[in-house]
């Protein structure tokens, strides 16, 4: 794994979390917030927590933040601080600047000041919990846009001991299974005769239609 260097602007309770999982994960990860009572808690949870305010240029070049490979703004509440300081970082000259949105506005806002990934957490895992409780056997479910998703499907009894070819799911659904998760075990690049077993967890890319009516036939 390659380790990123990584800067986490408003430790709220989103932003906290990113720095302390990017941080467990191996990251180096450095904490911005304005709030001296909000970096406390992650000094020993990031590799170097600060007091700044993230809409000083002048406090981000201190902090050589022009360093980093990416950064993750999490500032919901005050829409023009997420917007200057999303701003600052692109001017910075950082590549990849990933913000928070609270709203679809917030988010137009920030697209149009050079965002190049907008979140919207609370937005996105409503969608997230919808498609659990529409599909019970829906482990988990990314959108890549519009129109295409990736979704993980448990299997259940009714295809246990079929190939994967037997399942015949690029054929009737146009849809392509990436990998096959067995407990701890990912297999990336399935076998057209891998054999699935009741459990396993099928790893499907496809259009949103088309896993709809995947999900649908329960496999
Ligand atoms: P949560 O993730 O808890 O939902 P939130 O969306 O309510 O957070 P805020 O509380 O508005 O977001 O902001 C998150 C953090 O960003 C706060 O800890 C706040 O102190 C910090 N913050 C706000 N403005 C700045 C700024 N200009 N510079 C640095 N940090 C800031």
């Amino acid at each position: 794994m390659k380790k990123k260097q990584i800067v986490v602007i408003g430790l709220g309770r989103f932003g906290s979390s990113v720095c302390r999982e990017l941080y467990k994960l191996g990251h180096e990860v450095m904490a911005i917030d304005k709030d001296a009572e909000n970096v406390e808690p992650l000094i020993g949870y990031s590799s170097q927590a600060s007091v700044a305010d993230a809409t000083d240029k002048t406090q981000l070049n201190n902090l050589g933040v022009r360093n980093f490979d990416q950064a993750i703004v999490a500032i919901g509440d005050d829409l023009q601080a997420s917007v200057l300081c999303t701003l600052m970082l692109k001017e910075i000259g950082l590549s990849s600047v990933w913000v928070k949105a609270r709203d679809l506005q917030h988010k137009k806002i920030l697209e149009k000041v050079g965002a190049d990934r907008v979140i919207q957490p609370e937005y996105e895992m409503g969608i997230r919990v919808a498609h659990h409780i529409d599909s019970e056997n829906i482990v988990d479910y990314i959108d890549l846009s519009k129109d295409y998703s990736i979704v993980e499907m448990a299997a259940t009894e009714k295809i246990a001991g079929k190939s994967l070819i037997q399942l015949e799911i690029r054929v009737k659904f146009n849809c392509i299974i990436l990998a096959l998760k067995r407990g701890e075990d990912v297999n990336i690049a399935p076998h057209a005769d891998d054999v699935v077993n009741e459990g396993d967890v099928l790893v499907v890319m496809g259009h949103r239609n088309d896993l709809k009516r995947l999900e649908e036939k329960r496999l």
